[in-house]
């Protein structure tokens, strides 16, 4: 039976319809929503030395601001980027390296735009980006390059120029009402100690901190390419919060049956590789860092009793929760420091640095001697950094390696805790299939 197109169209949007209901649980209309005085605090030319502290802050308020990042800093900061994402708040594009965008012409315009959009994708995997051009300047042709909606503010209590947190705090507070859009600096420690303080005063007096992107939806604002925003006032539309739709943070544990990793979790949580990131998370979405990493190794090798009670690396203490893990993985030749001796244990791990700890693993086992299987090329090959190359290489080509179903390594991509159990799991099975001389868990891949 043929269906007519328009029945077809309705079809698909009663089902858009459905699937947008069901993925929102616990929505509440009801009047508290409707009173609900909200503001967004956004961040710009970031990151930087101060964010890190700022997302303690946010984090202990429940405050979610907007990070507008100049795209030539994200480098030496994506754990930081990560953690923008990851704990719920808004990252944005604020240009590569903060020219006047109007001084421009459209090839260098289009540089800076997309050179950011870039950095900011290969961390947060995010579509359309909010952008706020430098100085708030901006004409028809940033318009058109924008990508995105143009954000501007409606309080700026000048902190690049002030550096006082007192007098940040001050203006915040007696500037900001229902619906404005905040412009302070993460650069400047004043900026962030006063941005704290001002938030501390707005919630106790009944308003709560969200995204740009929260404050124009629950504002009934749908934001558009090219269009500037600067606040969002309640004007008689004042939506209840969304719930997150996928948040790795938030993840609903008494679902975590049917994730797609589900096995392999429950593999590595029953032999004791990894545990849960609490007693009752395992956090499958959440990002994988440096120092669980090797966590998971020395778990995998028994934990063997370490030597050492000095400092593994510069940046590690003797007594921090991976201290052991760290001491026996440097003595084995499976972690080492950066050019200043740092291991950055709270870094978290692209999903090439996984396959090449994981290859400097199954080398100090010996396990990488004999080659199985000839290489074959992922479809990102290109996309694997020069350093990873070779200790891939080697892993695959010993089997001891699982890709995507696509034939895709996402090289660049962040691990995930799921990935990485899939991974490991993998790992084992295979380990122990060798042993036993038949060929199950060959076909491994994963999602
Ligand atoms: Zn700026």
């Amino acid at each position: 039976m043929k269906i007519p197109g328009k029945i077809k169209k309705a079809a698909a949007w009663m089902l858009c319809l459905f699937l947008a209901a069901s993925l929102l649980p616990g929505q509440a209309f009801g009047q508290e929503a409707s009173e609900e005085k909200l503001l967004a605090i956004t961040f710009d030319d970031g990151p930087g030395p101060y964010t890190a502290k700022l997302l303690d802050g946010l984090k202990d308020r429940g405050a979610k601001a907007t990070f507008f990042l100049v795209g030539n800093r994200v480098a030496g900061y994506q754990d930081i980027v990560a953690r923008e994402i990851n704990e719920g708040h808004q990252v944005a594009s604020h240009s590569w390296s903060h020219p006047k965008l109007t001084s421009l012409g459209g090839t260098r315009l289009a540089a800076e735009l997309n050179q950011t959009a870039d950095a900011i994708r290969s961390i947060t995997g995010q579509g359309m980006l909010y952008l706020r051009p430098p100085y708030g300047s901006y004409n028809e042709t940033v318009k058109a390059y924008a990508g995105g909606p143009l954000i501007l503010w409606s309080v700026d209590p000048q902190d690049w120029k002030y550096r006082n947190a007192a007098t940040v705090k001050e203006h915040i507070v007696s500037h900001a009402g229902d619906g404005d859009i905040i412009l302070v600096h993460d650069i400047h420690p004043t900026s962030v100690e006063g941005a704290l303080a001002a938030i501390d005063e707005l919630q106790a007096r009944g308003y709560r901190f969200v995204t740009v992107e929260e404050l124009l939806y629950r504002r009934g604002i749908t934001p558009q390419m090219g269009q500037v925003y600067s606040s969002a006032p309640n004007r008689g539309i004042n939506l209840p919060a969304r719930e997150p739709v996928y948040d790795g943070e938030d993840f609903d544990e008494t679902k975590l049956e049917t994730h797609w990793a589900y096995p392999s979790i429950e593999f590595v949580k029953r032999e004791g590789i990894m545990s849960g990131v609490s007693e009752n998370a395992f956090a499958p979405d959440k990002y994988l860092s440096r120092g669980m990493l090797i966590t998971i190794f020395y778990n995998l090798s028994g934990k063997p009793a370490g030597t050492a009670s000095e400092p593994a690396f510069a940046d590690t203490a003797p007594d921090a929760w991976y201290a052991p893990a760290l001491a026996w993985a440097k003595e084995k030749g499976i972690a080492w420091g950066d050019e200043n001796g740092n291991f950055k244990p709270e870094e978290f791990v692209d999903r090439q640095t996984l396959y090449v700890f994981l290859s400097r693993y199954a080398q100090t086992l010996g396990m990488l001697e004999k080659s199985r299987s000839a290489y074959k090329a992922f479809t990102d090959e290109d996309q694997i950094s020069d350093w990873a190359r070779e200790p891939i290489h080697r892993l695959f080509e010993s089997g001891f390696g699982a890709a995507r179903a696509d034939g895709s390594l996402g090289p660049q991509d962040m691990a995930t805790r799921a990935m990485t159990a899939a991974v490991i799991h993998h790992f084992v099975l295979n380990e122990a299939v060798r042993e036993e001389g038949d060929s199950r868990g060959k076909d491994f891949s994963y999602s």
